[in-house]
Order: C-alpha cells, then structure tokens, then sequence
C-alpha cells in the first residue's frame, strides 16, 4: 500500500478540479486526476503536477457509468492499496427556461452530477469503512441553495447534492468518515467562459465583494475539508462565492 494519502478528483482535467488537484498535490497527496472526454488534458495535468514535484496520474472514467466507475475504482484499489479522499467535482450544466427543457437535457445533468457522485461515493466508501478512515467533498453549487433560472436541472442536481451529502455524512460519522459539501458561486472557468458577457457582468454585479472567484478560492476550501484539521466538521455546506448566498 502507497505510504501517502491517496485522493480522487473527478473531473480535473481542468477548471475547479484541475485547480483542487493542484492544490491536493502541493498538500503532499498522492492525487487520481479523472476526466471523461479530455483524457490529453488530465494526463497533461498530472505531468504539470509531477513536473512541479508532486505525484499524480490520470485515470479517465465517465463518472455516470457505475461499471467504467467500479472497474477504475478497483484499478486504483489493486496498484495504490488506498483512497483516502474523494472530491466528487465532475460536472456539467445543459442550461435553458423550464418550458423549453428537453428531458434529454434534464436527464444528462442529473446523470453526471447526482448518479456520478452517487456512483463514485459507492465505489470509494467500502474500503474507506473498513479502514476507519475518510474524506469526501462534493462540489454542489449556490443554484443548489439560492436557485437559478434557466437552470433547473442543474439547481435539481446540486440541491441533490447537498441532502446526499449530509445523508452519508450520518450514515458514515461514527466511522471517522467525514462527508461535507462546498458550493462554489461564480468562478472563472470554462463553464462560467460560456456565458454571454452581459450575463457575467449581471452576475458579478450580484456578489457581495464584486467579482467572480477563482479555482485556487474552491481548492483551498478542499484542502482544509480534508485535512487532519476538520475532523469535527461533517455534513456541512460550505459556500466559496464572495457572500452571494448569505
Ligand atoms: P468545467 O471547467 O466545465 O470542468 C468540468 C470538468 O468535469 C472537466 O474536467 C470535465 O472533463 C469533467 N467532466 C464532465 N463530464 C464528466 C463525466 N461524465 N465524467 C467525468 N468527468 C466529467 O467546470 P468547472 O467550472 O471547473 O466546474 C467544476 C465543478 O464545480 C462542477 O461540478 C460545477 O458544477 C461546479 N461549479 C462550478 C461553478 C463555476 O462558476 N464554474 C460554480 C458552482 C459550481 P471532460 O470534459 O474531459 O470530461
């Protein structure tokens, strides 16, 4: 068994995950960097990681598929020993007024946002039982908390989220396994990029302290949640988004 902590990121091939990689990584973790379509791209950001010093690779998996998640979960389980940590960040978003949304639509954010982190927390959690020890964290979102129009799939999805967190959070706390939630409000990445630039001023006019955060603001969140420091902190949702949701 590896002598280091080991941590899954889903979906670090770039943006907030890439971020929290990095950060995990600089933290002296062993980190996992899954993705689903950019392969390249997490593997370019695991040779950025062991280049900077740290120790990583890439394991692509889609995290909406049980058995590519099982099969890559056991992988890892077979050559490192461990997962100490998971961070379920893998997300995406099909946005669009209620009236007009497909099920198509609704249904694939629900697939990679709540069965993903569903599917990876299953995989992940036996071994983390039977060693007593575990951090997971789970990128939800303030659509989660506050709502977002023209996006309630997604708001549906990372409101799942947040009662899935704290549901395993009980179920796993007297394990020494803690399960909490963090819901990130506008931060620079491509998935905010597609905005239109009317819409992104509009937003940023919204957050308290004026701007949009960055993937650096989530990933240092992460590392405290799952760092020896918070070990009495579970079940909890913790907003990075400037005061928006306050
Ligand atoms: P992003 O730049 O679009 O990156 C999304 C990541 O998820 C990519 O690495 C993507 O890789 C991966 N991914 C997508 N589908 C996947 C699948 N089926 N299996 C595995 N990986 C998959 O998004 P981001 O802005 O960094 O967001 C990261 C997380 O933070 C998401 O959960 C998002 O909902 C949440 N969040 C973001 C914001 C924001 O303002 N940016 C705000 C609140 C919450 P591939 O394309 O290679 O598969």
């Amino acid at each position: 068994m590896l002598e280091k902590r080991v941590a899954l990121v889903t979906g670090a091939s770039r943006g907030i995950g890439k971020a929290i990689a990095q950060e995990l990584a600089g933290d002296g973790i062993y980190v996992v960097l899954n993705c689903s379509a950019h392969a390249d791209a997490a593997e370019a950001a695991a040779e950025e990681i062991r280049q900077a010093g740290g120790e990583a690779e890439a394991v692509p998996f889609s995290v909406d598929d049980e058995t590519q998640v099982k099969e890559a979960v056991d992988g890892i389980l077979a050559r490192l020993g461990r997962i100490d940590i998971l961070v379920n960040n893998a997300g995406i978003t099909r946005d669009g007024l209620l009236m007009m949304m497909k099920p198509k639509d609704f249904e694939d954010v629900m697939r990679v946002n709540l069965f993903g982190t569903y599917y990876c927390t299953k995989a992940v959690i036996r071994q983390m039982v039977k060693r007593r020890i575990g951090r997971i964290v789970n990128i939800s979102s303030i659509s989660g908390i506050m709502g977002n129009a023209g996006q309630a799939n997604y708001s549906a999805s990372k409101a799942g989220i947040i009662g899935f967190t704290k549901a395993v959070a009980r179920e796993m706390a007297g394990r020494n396994i803690t399960v909490n939630a963090i819901a990130p409000g506008f931060i620079d990445t491509d998935m905010t990029r597609a905005m239109s630039a009317e819409l992104r001023e509009k937003a940023a006019a919204q957050i308290p302290v004026g701007h949009f955060g960055t993937p650096e603001d989530v990933a240092r969140a992460v590392s405290f949640l799952v760092s020896e420091d918070s070990g009495y902190i579970t079940g909890q949702v913790l907003a990075v988004d400037g005061g928006m949701s306050m």
